[in-house]
């Protein structure tokens, strides 16, 4: 089958897949080249939502509730070959505002009614994280089982395991897709940029932002929009984790550092496996549209307002930017089969690294049902 598309959601498939006993030939630039400038893949902070989405029902619940199954299996098939992804457990959401702590009170209450281990965090139980957190956090909701991995790592993982299993890749992009036939006995050609032209039954698109124009050449509207998201490597004067040591054991959270801590809508991802040790990413920006803000990216350094000593003492390392795919007249993301042999698989928005895996399970089982399906 032929797969468009190698950020994160089509490595994932393609590992998938080929796991599965399918020839697959995997088609993006970005394979043997640099990375696609505006795919969200090489931007992403790698956080794990599952266990604290909003909803308990419907397609979005079932799909994080499965890739949070998904997720530690797959990372230990691959370090088992030797492709080790660095990550980490825990979630922290930090309340700004009674109303948001109210909800996080109904969602524990909802979560721990069905077993999920989601633990609500006082604004004493806080008080023992300070320096490092927002003084104007009202309390917290804490997510043992949620938590981040590193998204460079998982696809350099997911690349390597596939093609040491035979993944066949063409590291050029697909210019145009025809036809090669209607109904069972049909297919699809795709055109590449040197003008190789390669055919198969089964065409998966996962080509983030690019799908929608791949897709209306065949006659298929399924618009999608980018919204823009700016993140930040600092290095810190001290790690996040010095100086817990020190606390009383009460306030002293278990297993140290809570995890990755969400404050208004910014990350803040410890990161002590990179060099030096105190470093951590703080992202990201919501940007509807193509171009960074200056402003946004200044209130991303102050952590959305958090106004901490040792985060305006931090030094910059890198600051980078990515796409993520927005489907505009329905949720994200976009499972379909549009006709037979035609997968889309895109339009993750902001939860694509923690959705890869069950959108993998989800193409995979779409192909085992075969072309009529
Ligand atoms: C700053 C930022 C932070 C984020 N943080 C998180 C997070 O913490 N957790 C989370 O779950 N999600 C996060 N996301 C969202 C996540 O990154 C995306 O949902 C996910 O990466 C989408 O992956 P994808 O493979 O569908 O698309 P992309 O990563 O955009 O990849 C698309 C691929 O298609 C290729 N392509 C495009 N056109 C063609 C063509 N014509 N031919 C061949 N190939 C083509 C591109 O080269 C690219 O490699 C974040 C996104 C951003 C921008």
């Amino acid at each position: 089958m032929l797969l468009v598309g190698a950020g994160l959601v089509g490595l994932a498939c393609a590992w998938q897949l080929q796991r599965r006993g399918h020839p697959v030939l995997l088609v993006d630039p970005a394979i043997d080249g640099p990375p696609a400038v505006d795919a969200g893949s090489w931007a992403a902070l790698g956080v794990l939502m599952a266990q604290v989405f909003h909803r308990s029902s419907g397609r979005g619940w079932r799909l994080r509730q499965r890739s949070h199954a998904l997720w530690p299996q797959w990372l230990a098939a691959l370090e088992a070959e030797g492709h080790g992804v660095a990550r980490r457990a825990g979630l922290l959401l930090l309340a700004s505002s009674a109303d948001e702590l109210a909800r996080q009170q109904r969602l524990a209450a909802e979560r721990q009614r069905r077993g999920v281990p989601l633990d609500l965090w006082s604004a004493e139980r806080l008080q023992g994280l300070r320096p490092q957190l927002p003084a104007a956090a009202l309390g917290g909701l804490h997510s043992p089982s949620d938590g981040q991995l590193d998204p460079g790592q998982a696809m350099a993982a997911l690349l390597a395991s596939a093609r040491a299993g035979g993944l066949n890749v063409l590291s050029e992009a697909a210019c145009r897709l025809e036809r090669t036939g209607h109904g069972a006995g049909g297919g699809w050609r795709l055109i590449g940029s040197t003008g190789s032209r390669v055919e198969a039954p089964w065409l998966v698109l996962c080509a983030g932002v690019a799908t929608a124009a791949l897709l209306e050449r065949l006659g298929h509207s399924l618009p999608m929009e980018p919204v823009l998201g700016q993140a930040l490597e600092l290095e810190l004067e001290d790690g996040l984790e010095e100086g817990l040591d020190s606390l009383p054991a009460w306030s002293r959270p278990p297993g140290g550092w809570p995890g990755a801590v969400l404050w208004r809508g910014i990350n803040l991802v410890p990161r002590p496996d990179l060099p030096g040790g105190r470093r951590c990413w703080l992202g990201a920006t919501l940007e509807p549209g193509h171009l960074a803000d200056p402003a946004a990216l200044r209130d991303l350094r102050g952590w959305a307002g958090a106004d901490l000593g040792w985060l305006s003492r931090a030094t910059v390392i890198r600051a980078w930017q990515g796409q993520r795919c927005r489907p505009c007249r329905q949720p994200a993301p976009v499972l379909e089969v549009l006709e037979p042999g035609l997968v889309v698989a895109s339009g993750h928005y902001r939860n694509g690294v923690l959705l890869a895996p069950a959108t993998a399970e989800w193409v995979a089982e779409r192909i085992a049902a075969g072309r009529g399906a």
